[in-house]
């Protein structure tokens, strides 16, 4: 990537300022760990303004007084110079995440989309009358709950940005927004455009700081909503920080997904989907399939995904590799670790296990990894690794394969390979998790489906109409007239 960064500042009420202590940090290539950009690190004082301009953002006549319409018009606005800008995005978000540069383009296209639904039904988020008979009207508001304190995490700064600030504007919220600390250049850039098209000034602001910056967010006092997505131990204290102050939170945290492969599956269309989404953005996908729940019979799916593995080209994602390396050094050294535990546990490693080749040796990568010989108890089977390794774990039917997916603390998607409609069905009805797709993954970019988890992945929904319930408070109104007896 070449080319000056402009924005490393925070984005404060349609400005760009420098965090007010004057701090910053320093963001890293992955691919080789130098120096990026130096982004000013917002603290308590520049939450507190951020979140004091979404306030006075919320009921000002610019944005309280604007039409549904034309918050859906800006939004449109947004989703098209996104993708005008998709080339320059995603160049940023691939260097910034290290992940290739393809699926960069995929992330600036949901990003677009995000933008481009929630445009649609900003003048349709309509309430009801509900009849009570003769003298009595009664109807309902869905009015936009206020600011919301939006917190994500490093492996999808574009989409995450786009999947919960186009709902909250959508339905008339403002937004105080705080990126990852290891990706946090493409957040900006979504802020700026949405100022570019016609979003008022506070209405979206943006804070790139640490777990401090983070805490003061979501512990802020003024603001009335929290959305987080991240890890389950920091989900629970931001939770908890929001409780605190009687706001809710929509929690979107970790996962150990399980893919379950049926002896009778199509190997070949499971394979591309079931590697894209165990090894694509190097791992790092909450919603990752990482348990592979094989029928006993079904083992040439096994050597035909590690063949396929074996065969993945592995390098800094501006070069568009199949893998690039994992956003920081501590989470390769993560990764890495759970290698050694599973070898202790008496895990097989089938292909990668290692960090990439010596040429590479300068950036944070691990091969893609498949291990076998481990059953669901095995802290590879139940933790989120968050890195490019796939556990697998055999069954015998499908009330076996029904009884392993479900016997993990998570529950955030799952995904089903069979030709056969009853073992899919049994599968879909009894899975306990937020998503179950059956043979098939990731369709489109998901925009319009409802994510989010069962058990520790979380609660509250995200993506899709479902998406927008976080951002909407409903009102009754009851009007009697007239003489009633
Ligand atoms: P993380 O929990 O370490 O950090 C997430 C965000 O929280 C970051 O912006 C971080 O700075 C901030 N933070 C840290 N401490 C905080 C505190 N005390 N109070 C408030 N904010 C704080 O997660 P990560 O390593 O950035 O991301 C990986 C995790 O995110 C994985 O568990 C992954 O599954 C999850 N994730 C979930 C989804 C989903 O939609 N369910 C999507 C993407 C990632």
């Amino acid at each position: 990537m070449t080319g000056e960064l402009q924005l490393t500042e925070l984005l404060i009420d349609g400005k760009q300022v420098p965090a007010a202590d004057g701090r910053s940090f320093t963001v890293l290539d992955p691919s080789n760990g130098t120096p990026i950009a130096q982004v000013a690190l917002a603290g308590e004082a520049d939450v507190n303004q951020a979140v004091a301009a979404a306030r006075a953002a919320f009921t000002s006549p610019e944005w309280a007084g604007m039409r549904a319409a034309d918050r859906g018009r800006i939004l449109y606005r947004i989703a098209e110079a996104i993708r005008h800008q998709g080339e320059r995005l995603a160049r940023l978000e691939s260097w910034d995440v290290g992940k290739p540069l393809r699926q960069a383009k995929a992330d600036v296209e949901a990003a677009a989309r995000y933008f481009e639904f929630y445009a649609g039904v900003a003048d349709k988020l309509g309430g009801t009358t509900i009849p009570l008979g003769p003298g009595l009207i009664d109807y309902t508001v869905r009015e936009p709950i206020g600011v919301s304190g939006q917190i994500i995490p490093f492996n999808y700064p574009l989409q995450n940005t786009a999947r919960g600030s186009a709902p909250a504007l959508a339905a008339g919220c403002t937004v105080v927004l705080k990126p990852s600390p290891e990706a946090p250049l493409t957040p900006l850039e979504i802020a700026r455009i949405a100022l570019e098209c016609g979003l008022p000034p506070g209405v979206l602001n943006v804070v790139p700081g640490d777990g401090e910056t983070g805490a003061a967010l979501a512990g802020h006092p003024d603001i009335n909503q929290v959305t987080f997505t991240g890890s389950v131990p920091t989900g629970i204290k931001v939770a908890q920080a929001a409780a605190a102050n009687v706001v809710p939170s929509v929690t979107e945290l970790g996962g150990k997904s399980p893919v379950v492969v049926f002896a009778d599956a199509d190997f070949d269309l499971a394979l591309g989907a079931v590697a894209a989404s165990a090894f694509g953005n190097a791992g790092q996908t909450c919603s990752a399939g990482t348990r592979l729940l094989l029928q006993r019979g079904a083992e040439e799916f096994l050597e035909k995904l590690v063949s396929h593995a074996a065969s993945l080209r592995i390098g800094p994602g501006l070069t568009d590799p199949d893998i690039g390396p994992l956003v920081a050094a501590r989470q390769r050294d993560r990764v890495l670790g759970y290698l050694d535990v599973a070898r202790q546990e008496g895990a097989t490693v089938r292909v990668g296990g290692a960090p990439s080749d010596p040429a590479l040796a300068d950036g944070y990568y691990v091969e893609p990894t498949v291990l076998t010989g481990l059953t669901n108890d095995a802290r590879c089977a139940r933790e989120e690794i968050f890195g490019p390794v796939v556990t697998v774990i055999e069954f015998d039917d499908a009330d076996e394969a029904l009884d392993i997916a479900n016997d993990s603390p998570y529950g955030l998607a799952s995904y089903v390979w069979t030709r056969d409609i009853d073992k899919a069905m049994r599968l879909a009805e009894g899975i306990r998790a937020g998503q179950v797709y059956v043979n098939a993954t990731g369709v489109g970019t998901g925009v319009e489906l409802p994510f989010g988890g069962y058990k520790h992945s979380g609660w509250g929904r995200e993506k899709g109409l479902a998406g927008l319930d976080s951002y909407l408070q409903t009102k009754n109104v009851c009007i009697g007239f007239g003489s009633r007896s």
